[in-house]
């Protein structure tokens, strides 16, 4: 193999074995299958199919509400740990829908790399680039597969020129393809020179791999076939004096993408993707945070909440909080401080996702994600220390882009209505805002199937329902500034204001102009489409 890209050679074996990464793409591309597979080579499941059911549910509102009715599937799959080779893999899961770009935003803080996948036939599709901006915020190293090589797909260079000017980023081949659609026969492993050959009888088999020396190697000729290697050795001449060599450095920076290409279904280039994760994705990363930055070395244990799924289980009012441990060796039963109420915490359940099963996590290192059960302490966003008070940041949380009156179908219900939305505020499957005047809230979020997720959850979990009503207002604004500047805005505007869930001032309007004139009437407050999680 070759070298390793690493640049902290002083990580505990256990924390420089692990690669913390989400597959990022466009509806379709293959990120199921891929998944798939990597379980399946990670021996976190014994035959393909296993997560297929999952993949299938986001397709249709329907089937989506039946999966967030079996929550255990949904929730183990949120995160999914398992080894290869030496390495320690945590494949953490963005949600597939569009609607859902603030919630995969904040899983993409938890992540040290991605693995954007995309189909050779279609190339860089709409949502994957939108994911890829997101990970370009953070700098966020980048593998690329090139997936269903196996059918028709486009020239090579072509792909390769596409992902460049599309996302600017260098493209450097890992491997590169020889023959097109059914006559794809594999790879030529433009790392190892190595031939990767399909073996297409069995899509769970790992292929047949042969060494090769260099291009001259007679051994070529004896599995490639005639037509096909000639345009191979033209391709490699022109691929390598063209294309950037592989730089580690670069890769760890964001500013290159190896690319392999493969058929997920046929579990033909996993491998070596796998493998190119092991050697060119990070170990776990430094963590941003205030007062100091965490190192994932520090002896004491830290982590974040990135994500909160509650009512797994609908008889029981719990939640599990998802945490990325940002430091340390954190053992089962340990004592940590909840510092946003710098209260004391007990973790003695904590869960860890093995493919499909959960299992009681005994230990976790930086890098790894687990789940603690909570009654609803633990919030998106939130730092759990062994007794520092350091705050992780970088966790933002969007204005809505759509805003509904809600109200509960039977009045006498609207104690029981706040509770229900507040909870999903906390889960971040909406913000919840209370008009300073009038009753009722206005529930705002990303995109419309949220609404009616939302309505039938609080329907299905809480035996309430409740109707959405068009709202006045269509913008939301954090009101950022001195305490008493912002009072005296508030009140001097009492009918555009309200809370949210966390207790902060939101100025709503229907009108950008009222924005803008906010913004020059009062010059001490700044109107905000972000907030931090805190
Ligand atoms: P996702 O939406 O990105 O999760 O995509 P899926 O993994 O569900 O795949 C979408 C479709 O493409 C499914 O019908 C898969 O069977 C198919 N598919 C996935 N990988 C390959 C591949 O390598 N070759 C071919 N021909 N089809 C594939």
């Amino acid at each position: 193999m070759s070298e390793t890209a690493s640049n902290r050679p002083d990580l505990p074996a256990e924390i420089a074995r692990r690669r913390t990464f989400a597959i990022i793409s466009h509806p379709d591309a293959g990120k199921t299958t891929l998944t798939e597979k990597f379980l399946l080579y990670g021996g976190a499941i014994q035959m393909a199919g296993q997560v297929r059911a999952k993949g299938e549910a986001r397709r249709t509102r329907s089937d989506f509400m039946q999966m967030e009715k079996d929550r255990g599937i949904s929730v183990s799959a949120s995160a999914m740990s398992f080894d290869f080779n030496t390495f320690r893999f945590n494949l953490v899961d963005t949600p597939g829908h569009s609607d859902f770009s603030e919630d995969t935003y904040r899983t993409l803080t938890a992540v040290d790399a991605a693995v954007m996948v995309i189909d050779g036939a279609k190339g860089v599709e709409s949502q994957t680039q939108k994911l890829f901006e997101v990970c370009r915020l953070r700098d966020l190293p980048i593998l690329t597969f090139c997936n269903k090589m196996d059918r028709e797909s486009r020239d090579t260079f072509e792909i390769i020129d596409e992902i460049q000017e599309m996302l600017a980023i260098d493209v450097t081949p890992a491997s590169w393809p020889i023959g097109v659609g059914r006559d794809f026969i594999g790879c030529y492993d433009m790392l190892n020179d190595r031939l990767e050959l399909m073996d297409r009888a069995d899509r769970n088999k790992v292929a047949e791999s042969i060494a090769i020396d260099g291009l001259d190697d007679p051994k070529l000729a004896e599995h490639v076939p005639e037509n096909l290697i000639e345009k191979l050795r033209e391709d490699l001449e022109m691929a390598r004096e063209l294309l950037p060599a592989l730089n580690p450095q670069s890769v760890l920076e964001g500013h290159m993408t190896p690319i392999w290409f493969g058929s997920a279904i046929n579990s033909f280039g996993v491998k070596e993707l796998m493998d190119g994760i092991g050697s060119y994705g990070p170990e776990p990363q430094p963590q941003s945070a205030e007062p100091r930055q965490i190192s994932p070395e520090e002896t004491k244990v830290s982590g974040f909440v990135f994500k909160v799924q509650a009512n797994m289980d609908p008889k029981h009012r719990d939640r599990v909080a998802f945490v990325r441990m940002a430091s340390g060796h954190f053992k089962r039963g340990m004592k940590l401080t909840h510092v946003r109420t710098k209260k004391p915490m007990a973790v003695s359940n904590p869960v860890l996702f093995l493919a499909a099963d959960r299992e009681l996590a005994e230990e976790a290192w930086a890098g790894d994600i687990i789940g603690i059960p909570n009654h609803g302490q633990l919030r998106i966003g939130d730092t759990l220390t062994e007794g520092e008070a350091i705050r992780v940041t970088g966790i933002p949380s969007f204005a809505p882009e759509l805003l509904q009156n809600c109200r509960a179908g039977d009045p006498m219900k609207a104690k029981h209505l706040e509770k229900a939305l507040m909870q999903f505020a906390e889960e971040g499957a909406a913000k919840v805002f209370k008009p300073t005047l009038g009753s009722g809230f206005i529930v705002g979020v990303v995109g419309q199937l949220q609404f009616e997720v939302l309505g039938s959850r609080i329907e299905l979990e809480y035996g309430l329902p409740v109707r959405f009503e068009q709202s006045q207002f269509t913008s939301a604004r954090w009101v950022h500034g001195p305490q008493d500047a912002v009072d005296a805005f508030a009140a001097a505007n009492k009918q555009h204001i309200a809370e949210d869930n966390d207790g902060d001032t939101v100025y709503l309007t229907r009108l950008q102009w009222d924005i803008d004139r906010v913004e020059r009437d009062y010059p001490d407050v700044t109107l905000s489409a972000t907030k931090e999680m805190m």
